[in-house]
């Protein structure tokens, strides 16, 4: 079997336990199936971006004894790539400008799991008046379906769901929704594994898949860390750094929080010959 993972970083921080958690996820389903796995910076969002934290996750991974194949990718550098792919689902009626403001869209649109659901405002024309347009991807209610490894069967609406969701904002920057599609495609990524946060983007990504007629991978959600407060971890909430001081114990309360058979080792090349034997993401089912 021809599998190609990657481990996709936004450098918003450095490297916390729930992000190592998706690194090592996605290189030891990588490694056990003897295959490829990439590393892509996803800097896309320059204003969220911390200076230096692209760097420092780098360093974490190669402390760890995690590496990758190729060169690292960096979304900044992937620009004319993301606007052809808008360019194109324009051209073809796939996708529109919208001229709506922050202010008009609270007042019209109603709550979903994920913000507002985009009520198809500008579907049929927007305010030529306006300067700043977005790009929306134009959805329906047919259902999107897709077999998780770890959560089994998944179907959302988009249209009820999300409704049509932003592709290049209204201040030029792409998407995160768009820029991952089209460089998994790039990459010819096979397999992702990552958190349950992304879950509901997954959705997003097919249909965008569909409209721009490229194959889709499978699909993995691993469980995510949680604080006390059950919040998710985040770059952004700064918890819990990871200790590289002591990299194999880390490693080891990793492959714990993955539901995987405990391993006995004295230095991370034994650390992730014993891990990678061991992998098996059917653990975390019904987990
Ligand atoms: N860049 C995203 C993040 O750090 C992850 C993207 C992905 O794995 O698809 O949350």
């Amino acid at each position: 079997m021809i599998y190609r993972g990657r481990f996709a970083p936004s450098p918003t921080g450095s490297l916390h336990f729930g992000s190592l958690v998706s690194a090592v996820a996605s290189y030891l389903d990588a490694r056990r199936h003897e295959g490829a796995w990439y590393v892509r910076i996803e800097d896309v969002d320059k204003p969220r971006e911390k200076p230096g934290s692209a760097a420092s996750i780098l360093s974490t991974l190669e402390r760890f004894g995690m590496r990758w194949d190729g060169e690292v990718l960096y979304q900044s550098q992937r620009h004319d790539a993301y606007a052809g792919a808008v360019a194109r689902l324009l051209d073809e009626g796939k996708a529109f400008h919208c001229s709506c403001s922050r202010k008009r869209l609270a007042e019209d649109s109603r709550p979903g799991e994920e913000g507002l659901i985009y009520p198809g405002t500008c579907r049929d024309g927007h305010d030529e008046e306006a300067r700043q347009l977005s790009v929306r991807l134009l959805t329906d209610d047919e259902p999107v379906q897709f077999e998780d490894r770890i959560l089994g069967l998944q179907t959302h609406q988009l249209e009820r769901e999300v409704g049509d969701f932003v592709i290049r904002r209204a201040d030029g920057f792409h998407a995160y929704q768009l820029a991952v599609v089209v460089d998994d495609a790039f990459q010819r990524i096979t397999h992702i594994v990552r958190g349950e946060d992304l879950l509901f983007s997954t959705a997003r990504q097919i249909r965008l898949q569909h409209a721009l007629g490229i194959a889709t991978p499978s699909y993995a959600h691993h469980p995510l860390v949680r604080d006390g407060s059950g919040h998710k971890l985040g770059k952004s909430t700064s918890a819990w750094p990871v200790d590289s001081a002591r990299p194999v114990a880390t490693l080891g309360r990793v492959l714990e929080f993955l539901h995987q058979q405990p391993v006995e080792a004295d230095t991370i090349d034994s650390f992730w010959k014993q891990a990678i034997a061991g992998w098996n993401i059917e653990a975390m089912q019904h987990a």
